[in-house]
């Protein structure tokens, strides 16, 4: 899939549209979620043009890609929700429309601020309903 200039997280990145940021720097835009799933919903999305992880891991350069990391984890450590104090999150990234990704540029979903929960016993719950 080609890059969607139009997409809502380009528009958030050039400022068309507002957002609730959290941290900004060379690599990296982080805000809050506009539909927070848990107490604490953040997205950390990288300043390049990437659909999703698997375009931004073939053609991401390294910088970009320690630049992403790095920012996952000082958006964490200001959210409070870092390992160093003692807390700790979710980081997760659905990757195209069998993943459930809705918005087409890469986004990780950091969800924190309580226990989020073991998600692999809550699909094996749904499995055991349906
Ligand atoms: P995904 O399903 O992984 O593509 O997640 C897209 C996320 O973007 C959802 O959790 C939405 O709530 C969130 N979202 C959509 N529009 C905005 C916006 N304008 N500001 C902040 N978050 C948004």
């Amino acid at each position: 899939m080609s890059y969607d200039d139009n997409n809502i997280f380009a528009k958030i990145l050039r400022g068309e549209i507002p957002c609730k940021k959290i941290y900004e720097d060379d690599f990296v835009l982080s805000f809050y979620d506009i539909n927070p799933q848990k107490k604490i919903h953040a997205l950390v999305i990288p300043k390049g043009k990437y659909v999703d992880l698997d375009d931004f891991s073939q053609k991401a350069s390294s910088e970009e890609m320690v630049g992403l990391l790095k920012g996952i984890n000082t958006v964490a450590k200001k959210l409070g929700i870092s390992v160093d104090v003692g807390k700790g999150y979710r980081a997760l990234v659905n990757i195209n429309e069998d993943g459930g990704q809705e918005v087409p540029h890469l986004h990780f979903h950091l969800f924190g601020g309580e226990k989020v929960g073991k998600m692999v016993s809550w699909i094996l719950k749904l499995k055991e309903i349906f």
